[in-house]
């Protein structure tokens, strides 16, 4: 029986797994299916305090730091977590395993939400991405779309707008309001992104005769492109829950409707800003109240 299971290998659960293991807990982090969650996507990160480098670098180091204190990582993702009448819980593992343990940290963290129009499935892959820092690459001196109008999207067209010759960012309102002001203030800044306001796209197809896109917009206008970025917001990771955990409508936790030894941290926790240093301050809160947990059950 371990004294404490981290779903996720994200800032939150590996900050979590810091201060569990430095507290002599037993501690199994299940890192999901790869490693670093969304942090581990961020080529360049700017404001985190203390960092300077890609979230991958600051995602390893915050992994040995975990390990040395004996936090063991494993690389499966719960499909489910059982509760004992005991008051343990038992979380069953994609890779058949089922593991028994006193508490449960859930920072599972959120994902892409995905684009629901014509057009977006079948090309998925084929010109249309949910990651620029991985994608963007491939359209060097070509031109491509963002969809969208929060910080995601603006850092995303930053990043292409180095890469790529033109970027357009459509967005549904007529300003930035949601974004931070040195973000839109970098934007208005490139020469090479153009902001149309106002507007949404409705379909995606392919151009005749050739490896372009063209986006139509819900006015009829078609815009003609090599890619379509796409940052329209997030889905929290909450699908190995039962439906008895009750879920906000972006599938995000509050923490006050947890059973006793069961806590939440990070991006999958509701009504947080979600970024590394709140994922980091709440796993650091979550792992306090698991410790606190445990040394009054013993
Ligand atoms: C492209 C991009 C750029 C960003 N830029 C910045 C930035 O510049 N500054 C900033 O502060 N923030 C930035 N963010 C946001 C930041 O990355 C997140 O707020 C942060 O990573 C949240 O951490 P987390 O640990 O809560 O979750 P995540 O990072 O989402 O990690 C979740 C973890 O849970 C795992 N998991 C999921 N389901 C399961 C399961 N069933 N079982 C076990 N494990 C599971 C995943 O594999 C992952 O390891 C950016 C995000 C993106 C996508």
């Amino acid at each position: 029986m371990l004294d404490v299971i981290i779903l996720g290998s994200g800032p939150a659960g590996l900050t979590a797994a810091i201060y569990c293991g430095r507290a002599n807990k037993s501690t199994l982090v299940l890192a999901g299916d790869s490693l670093g969650g969304q942090t581990a996507e961020i080529a360049k990160l700017e404001n985190y305090p203390g960092w300077a480098g890609s979230g991958m670098e600051l995602i390893q180091f915050m992994k040995k730091q975990a390990e040395s204190f004996n936090a063991k990582v494993e690389f499966t993702s719960a499909t489910d977590i059982k509760f004992n009448d005991d008051g343990t819980f038992t979380v069953v593992c994609d890779n058949g395993k089922k593991l028994d343990t006193k508490s449960v940290i859930l920072a599972t963290g959120a994902r892409a939400r995905r684009l629901e129009i014509d057009g977006a499935r079948e090309f998925f892959g084929k010109g249309v991405s949910y990651c620029a820092t991985c994608d963007g690459f491939f359209y060097s001196g070509k031109d491509v779309l963002v969809m969208g109008g929060g910080n995601s999207a603006l850092n995303d067209a930053l990043y292409l707008s180095d890469i790529a010759k033109n970027v357009k960012i459509v967005y549904r309102k007529s300003e930035f309001f949601r974004a931070e002001a040195v973000l839109r203030d970098r934007v208005a800044a490139k020469e090479n992104i153009e902001c149309l306001f106002n507007t949404d796209l409705k379909s995606i197809s392919a151009k005749p005769d050739s490896d372009k896109l063209i986006a139509t917009t819900l006015n009829d206008e078609q815009i003609e492109c090599d890619g379509i970025f796409v940052a329209i917001g997030h889905e929290a990771n909450t699908d190995y829950l039962t439906e008895s955990i009750k879920r906000d409508d972006l599938g995000r936790i509050a923490p006050d409707v947890l059973p006793n030894g069961m806590f939440v941290a990070g991006d999958v926790e509701s009504n947080i800003k979600m970024q590394i240093a709140t994922a980091v301050g709440t796993g650091c809160s979550a792992a306090m109240d698991a410790i606190a947990y445990l040394n009054s059950r013993n």
